[in-house]
């Protein structure tokens, strides 16, 4: 991550910590590599992450570890292994973490990208997966990310996948040689995957697929109708969609995520998430319902540049200190201190070059102000402040230095 990179990287955390805050999470950060096991059982041994991204290595000890592919099966070994079930439910961990997925790098897609994500575990309550889909809708709109669109659905859970499975698969099995050959794979095992193919040689056979929400028992189907009451009371738009299912395993009844409102495809989405009633289970624990999100970091980044909404001011000094001749670099060096110490960001030119080059160098850095410290000027306890915008320039007595400088580039505190 390069300091342009960083700077947008710094601003999307912000914002996300103060949602977190607002929301009453803590923030957890769990170890960068766990046991393979746990997420071949947390994810799901037929995922595309299991089954192809993740980055698995034997320690000295021979055991199997994967570097992290996501973030929830790491935070719910932890809300385990740490007996959090003791404390107040619901349980809610916020996450800031590096993702590592062997996947094609392209465009969004990275082999380690950054996610922050959140888990509320414990609990299961339509207003509890109002108040995540709130979380993530109200960050991604604070980040002034443009039109985006919430895409809603329940996928149900086993029960309700009975009789909905073979129906879906009925529907697949006569053109089972037409559509692209992962998704033939995935039929047997995972045919809802197939609902949700990018693939242009299964996506026509999509059509009329029958979808699952109706086939919810009453009480998921009552489940879900309270979940979107509760987004209408809390004034949250979103587009049912029913092809929608995730790439995880573990999700249960709500999954959602959140696009740009006009692009369709793979690639963009910003943030994703949902239920995971079966999760703990599977990795040991007692029966525990959660509700989460990821966000990509890197994918909101890059909107934000394509939407013009990044300055690339990341290593920006306010003030350049130009030192010309005998002695003048130690009085610079002053200066540029005792400027930092007040809160104006400083740099000298270095280099002990000609006043032009070093005038150069202010614009490089995007200085707003130059003081150029002479030698001759300093033996009379002056220095000039050059205003590099306008030209306009004057002289100071250092004493007054930082004084003025401070009141020239104060400015209103952002975000
Ligand atoms: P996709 O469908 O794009 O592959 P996913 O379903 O694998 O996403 P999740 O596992 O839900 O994604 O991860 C949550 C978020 O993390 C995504 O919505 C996306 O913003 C981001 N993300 C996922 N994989 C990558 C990656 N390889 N590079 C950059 N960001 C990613
Ligand atoms: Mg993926």
């Amino acid at each position: 991550m390069l300091p342009q990179d960083y700077a947008v990287h710094a601003r999307i955390m912000a914002h996300a910590r103060e949602r977190a805050r607002l929301a009453g999470f803590g923030f957890i950060e769990p170890p960068t590599f766990e046991h393979a096991e746990l997420f071949a059982r947390g994810v799901g041994e037929g995922t595309d992450i299991v089954e192809k991204e993740m980055y698995i290595f034997e320690d000295r000890g021979g055991e199997r570890l994967a570097l992290r592919p996501e973030g929830t099966a790491s935070v719910c070994r932890a809300y385990l292994e740490h007996g959090m079930a003791n404390l107040s439910q619901p349980v809610k961990l916020a996450y800031h973490l590096p993702i590592f997925r062997y996947e094609r790098p392209q465009a969004g897609r990275f082999r380690q990208h950054t996610q922050f994500g959140v888990e509320a575990i414990g609990v299961r309550d339509p207003a509890l997966d109002a108040e995540v889909i709130d979380l993530g809708w109200r960050l991604a709109q604070s980040l002034g990310l443009g039109d985006l669109k919430i895409l809603l659905n329940s996928i149900g859970d086993i029960e309700d996948r009975r009789s909905y499975v073979p129906r879906l698969k009925a529907h697949f099995e006569p053109h089972l040689e037409h559509i692209a050959p992962d998704d033939r794979n995935r039929w047997d095992r995972a045919p809802m995957r197939l609902l949700d193919s990018k693939d242009d040689r299964t996506r026509p056979y999509q059509q009329g697929a029958p979808i699952i929400t109706d086939h919810l028992r009453p009480e998921s189907a009552a489940y879900y109708g309270a979940v979107k009451s509760h987004l209408e009371a809390l004034d949250i738009p979103y587009e049912e969609r029913p092809t929608l299912v995730r790439g995880l395993d573990y999700y249960t009844h709500t999954v959602f995520e959140i696009v740009p409102a006009d692009a369709e495809g793979s690639q963009v989405t910003v943030l994703a998430g949902g239920r995971y009633d079966g999760l703990i289970e599977q990795i040991g624990g007692p029966p525990t319902p959660g509700i989460g999100f990821g966000m990509g970091i890197e994918r909101i980044a890059q909107q934000l540049r394509e939407q013009g909404l990044v300055s690339d001011d990341s290593s920006a000094v306010d003030v350049l200190i130009a030192a010309l001749g005998e002695g003048a670099d130690v009085a610079g060096s002053r200066i540029a201190g005792e400027l930092r110490r007040h809160g104006v960001a400083a740099t000298l030119a270095f280099g002990g070059r000609s006043l032009k080059a070093q005038l150069r160098k202010a614009n490089r850095v995007g200085a707003r102000y130059a003081v150029i410290a002479g030698a001759r000027d300093l033996a009379e306890q002056r220095v000039t402040i050059r205003n590099l915008e306008s030209s306009e320039q004057w002289s100071v007595g250092l004493d007054e230095v930082v004084g003025a400088l401070t009141a020239l580039t104060y400015t209103q505190p952002q975000d």
